[in-house]
Parts: C-alpha cells; sequence; structure tokens
C-alpha cells in the first residue's frame, strides 16, 4: 500500500498537498504499465474528493475488487489444475495486465499458476501471443527496470 507521509505526500490527482487523514485515500500497487489509465492511481495517495469527482473512478474500483479476489495466500490457486500452490517460487500471477475491458488481453488479468504447469495451460500460446501484440502496438511501456510482462512470457516459454 502507498506510504502518505501526512503534510508532505501529494495528491496526485491535484497535487496539493494531503494534509487531514480522514480526507485522504490510497490505491494499492495495480500496474507498473505506464500506458495504463490506471498507473496515475497505482500505490499513489489523494484526496477522497478528488477520486469521488474523476471519470477512472468506477474503473480503478473494479480492478482493486478482482486484486482482492486473489489476494492472500490461501487462494492461489493454479488455474490449470485448481491446487494450492506451496511454493511462492511455483507461483505466476499475472496481474493486471489492462484495466481496458475491451482489450482482448484483459481476459488474463489476475490469472494465477504454477509454473510447473505452464505447458499443460490450453491458453498459453493466446497469452503469449496477445501480449507480444500489446507490446508491439505500444501499449505496455514499464515504470522502471523491471518489465513485468516480458518477465512473465519469459517464464512461460
Ligand atoms: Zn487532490
Amino acid at each position: 500500500m502507498a506510504i502518505i507521509f501526512e503534510g508532505l505526500s501529494k495528491c496526485v490527482l491535484c497535487g496539493q498537498k494531503l494534509n487531514c487523514v480522514d480526507e485522504i485515500t490510497a490505491a494499492p500497487p495495480l500496474t507498473s504499465n505506464t500506458k495504463d489509465p490506471l498507473f496515475v492511481f497505482s500505490d499513489a495517495g489523494m484526496h477522497v474528493a478528488c477520486l469521488d469527482g474523476h471519470p477512472l473512478k468506477d474503473s480503478l474500483f473494479y480492478q482493486i475488487e478482482q486484486l482482492d479476489n486473489v489476494t492472500g495466500g490461501a487462494k492461489a490457486r493454479c488455474i490449470v489444475d485448481g491446487n494450492l500452490i506451496t511454493h511462492p517460487g511455483d507461483m505466476l500471477a499475472l496481474g493486471m495486465l489492462t484495466s481496458d475491458l475491451n482489450e482482448p488481453l484483459a481476459a488474463f488479468n489476475f490469472i494465477i499458476l504454477n509454473r510447473n504447469n505452464r505447458y499443460r495451460w490450453n491458453r498459453r500460446e493466446e497469452f503469449i501471443s496477445l501480449a507480444e501484440e500489446f507490446i508491439l502496438n505500444a501499449k505496455w511501456e514499464p515504470y522502471g527496470p523491471f518489465d513485468m510482462l516480458k518477465y512473465i512470457m519469459k517464464e512461460l516459454a
């Protein structure tokens, strides 16, 4: 969750300081894709009033709800065999790939699978080709040196 310093941190929506704790809200890390419309909210603090008036509020809340459904180790089940993933190193979590629900790639948001089952996953090739297309169409631009999407594609190869 975003770390906010009262009176020091700024609202990502209006740029003014976040002063009073009961007027502040925060969004969890959702995406590292700077091209995604929800990137601005990711792991950030903001005024409740600024968020309330924002046109992407519903989209943000929808994605946070999806995220909440998959977080928590007890729910980390592989989409391929339905079994709990007991070794964290085996887990491949796709996370929010895109907040644009019209993107075919959105069907793969928040999928979790055991990397040992990757060749049994019947949508593996479909996912990789959609991800390649997404990158080719310049819809993916990672923030920072770690490229989550390319990492996942490499792990699935
Ligand atoms: Zn604000």
